[in-house]
């Protein structure tokens, strides 16, 4: 599993990310701990006290995204209770987007999507694919927050015996060093992210026998590009 920039391969285990969870959800915990301390205090001005309980409540939800989406990664991908079956990618897709666009609209960021008309099989649990299609969009869209024209391209072909998609945006893009960066559990540039979004999406496409690599440009865009096995009958 190769990122294009600096070609490093992403061998953080599960239990690395473990370690790092507790931390990043204690964080929060401790901000919390301290503004309930000041809350008490008598004397505060009643902004002030308003400005604290927001602060603490966008920690607390912060705590509470790290913890469910820290669930959907540390489920065993290859967990042998999971349905796979051979599924058609078009279709994923074409629901991702769809979940994505009020989202989209939310930011003013264009999203289309374009691919072949006839099923594309690979074999994959729908549901995962689908989160993993999902994280991809939803960061694309967060890149291009704020950018006029800001738009996200998606792409589904066949090359060979692979399924192709590449998914791109316009957005803020990334240095070499974020980019470097990618897929570490808890690497986020984003007030109240999370970082597990990529760590789910590589962990994901590496137990389907898949690969993801990636093109940035600071301030210019990113274009994610996935190869997934091809399903055919006599397999
Ligand atoms: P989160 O979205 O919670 O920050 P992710 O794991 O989904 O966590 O992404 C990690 C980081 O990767 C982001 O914070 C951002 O810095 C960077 N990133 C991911 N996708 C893109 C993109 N399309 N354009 C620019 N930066 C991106
Ligand atoms: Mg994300």
């Amino acid at each position: 599993l190769f990122i294009a920039y600096g070609q490093k391969e992403k061998t953080e285990t599960i239990s690395q990310v473990a370690a790092s969870l507790v931390h990043e959800v204690r964080n929060p915990l401790t901000a919390v701990k301290g503004f309930l301390k000041l809350i008490r205090e008598s004397g505060l001005e009643r902004d002030k006290v308003q400005r604290y309980i927001d602060i603490c409540e966008s920690e607390m939800e912060r705590a509470e995204r790290i913890l469910s989406e820290y669930l959907a990664v540390s489920k065993p991908p290859n967990d042998r209770q999971e349905p796979v079956g051979p599924i058609d990618l078009s279709l994923q897709l074409r629901i991702s987007l769809e979940v994505m666009r009020p989202y989209a609209n939310m930011n003013n960021v264009g999203l289309e999507g374009q691919m072949p008309d006839e099923p594309v099989s690979i074999l994959a649990n729908p549901e995962r694919i689908k989160q993993v299609f999902i994280n991809l969009i939803k960061n694309a869209i967060e890149a291009c927050s704020g950018v006029p024209g800001g738009h996200v391209t998606l792409e589904l072909r066949v090359e060979q015996d692979k399924a192709v998609l590449t998914i791109e945006d316009n957005g803020i893009g990334m240095t070499k060093e974020q980019a470097g960066r990618l897929g570490s559990a808890f690497y986020s540039t984003k007030t109240g992210g999370t970082g597990l979004g990529l760590a789910f999406c590589y962990q994901t496409l590496q137990a389907m026998g898949g690969t993801i690599a990636l093109k940035s440009a600071y301030r210019e865009g990113t274009r994610f590009t996935i190869h997934l096995p091809l399903y055919r009958e006599r397999d």
